[in-house]
């Protein structure tokens, strides 16, 4: 495979820009090699700059759930740059997204947009913390909810691929405020909450976990998290910015039937462009400026250009039959790894739920952060150049999901099977 384009431009990039990317999971780091430029994307299948084409299971990280460069968002986004692309005054587009999220997810009565899911996530802790009056917050190892200093602490997704211990420049006194449990451990959230629920301000948590690769709750987890946290006064707030209208139209709380306090989401509602958005409860959303006093703000929210997308994507997912659709292309794509995985002889665990799912190479039972760092990262790291050779596009770290799109085809799912039979023993050597 030619990379001489790509090369170059990374050469270029990293006397610019710090490690030549701007986000540190784009960045070949745990895979070795380099980085690919891309050049153009098309539904379900993206193009770098040396013409290299590839069927994309990356999805720009989730968003792209209808493939890239939809018609529909594009000409959407296309009308509306024609009409202006920033007001700072509100339109009427922003409340027909809002609109839309409230209709669709159970816990969301009042919702605020912002431009990214790490926006989302830090107004809602900052919300939940000037709502209860109270300093402290729990999470859980390997869960990743943006890069607030709060929610940075044992975090999973490029902190995990990475291997980066604790991040400097977050100051102790607020890190010692953010208390981490396992994920999927009942026990030590019980007894956490018995000894220290009513200082707790809130309890964040992804109800899938995807960043650490995918970590299906067990039975009764989050049954489990809203009774302690309703119990000791402590708000619970699903980080939904990749389940958000990805397992379900309402999220995985429409899914697993659980309600949150409040929603963070982000990827998948600004269809391909920058926006995040937290909601919930109005008497808990109304103590935010300039109703509450909790303040929180951003010149390009509710962008007009970032809505549009949001909107015709939410259209583009209510029609009927959409997540059926993903449910049987995923399970296909799943069961063709499995097989793969058998006939090569390799130990493997998959995961998945609805369209998000994951291959670690383990043998161990995945239910948590450190059931995940079973996995044999040197395989994978043979396992994903040879997919790219094979002309398949994953995620370069063990530790993130894979995502189907509604636009890939039966075929494409069949090439990409016979691929990964190919990646897989040329990994095995
Ligand atoms: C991606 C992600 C975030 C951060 O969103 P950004 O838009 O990258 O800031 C937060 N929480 C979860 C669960 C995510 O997957």
């Amino acid at each position: 495979m030619k990379r001489t384009q790509s090369e170059s431009l990374f050469q270029t990039a990293q006397k610019y820009i710090p490690g030549g990317v701007n986000s540190p999971v784009r960045a070949f780091k745990a895979v070795g090699g380099n980085p690919l430029f891309i050049a153009k994307a098309k539904g379900p299948r993206i193009t770098d700059v040396d013409g290299n084409e590839f069927i994309d299971y990356v999805a720009s990280w989730g968003p792209m759930i209808f493939g890239h460069a939809h018609p529909k968002i594009v000409e959407a986004v296309s009308r509306q740059a024609q009409l202006g692309t920033s007001f700072g005054a509100p339109t009427e587009l922003e409340t027909r997204l809002a609109q839309k999220v409230v209709d669709a997810v159970p816990s969301v009565e009042s919702v605020r947009l912002v431009s990214s899911g790490t926006e989302a996530t830090l107004s809602a802790l900052r919300l939940a913390r000037g709502f209860t009056g109270r300093d402290k917050i729990v999470k859980f190892e390997g869960c990743y909810h943006g890069h607030g200093d709060s929610l940075l602490v044992k975090a999973g997704s490029g902190v995990l691929s990475l291997g980066l211990p604790d991040c400097p420049g977050i100051v102790a006194d607020l890190a010692k405020n953010t208390l981490n449990v396992p994920y999927n451990d009942t026990q030590a959230v019980e007894e956490l909450f018995s000894r220290m629920g009513k200082e707790i301000a809130c309890l964040i948590v992804e109800p899938i976990g995807g960043n650490m690769g995918v970590v299906p709750p067990q039975p009764g987890f989050l049954e489990l998290l809203r009774k302690v946290t309703k119990a000791s006064g402590t708000l619970l707030i699903f980080d939904e910015v990749i389940t958000g209208f990805r397992v379900s139209y309402g999220g995985a709380q429409k899914l697993y039937g659980v309600t949150p306090d409040l929603t963070c989401l982000g990827k998948i509602i600004g269809g391909g462009l920058p926006v995040g958005a937290y909601g919930g409860k109005k008497e808990i959303m109304d103590h935010i400026a300039p109703v509450g006093a909790v303040y929180q703000a951003g010149t390009l929210s509710g962008n007009p250009l970032a809505v549009t997308a949001g909107i015709e994507m939410l259209n583009l997912l209510s029609q009927p039959g959409v997540y059926e659709d993903l449910e049987k292309k995923s399970e296909k794509l799943c069961n063709g790894f499995k097989e793969n995985v058998k006939k090569a002889g390799v130990t493997a665990a998959f995961t998945r739920v609805g369209s998000m799912f994951s291959m670690f190479f383990t043998g161990q039972e995945i239910v948590s952060f450190d059931s995940v760092k079973t996995s044999d990262t040197d395989l994978f790291r043979r396992y994903f150049n040879a997919m790219l050779e094979e002309g398949i596009y994953i995620a370069p770290s063990q530790f993130e999901a894979g995502f189907m799109s509604a636009v890939h085809t039966d075929d494409d799912i069949d090439k990409t099977i016979e691929a990964q039979f190919c990646a897989l023993k040329k990994a095995l050597g």
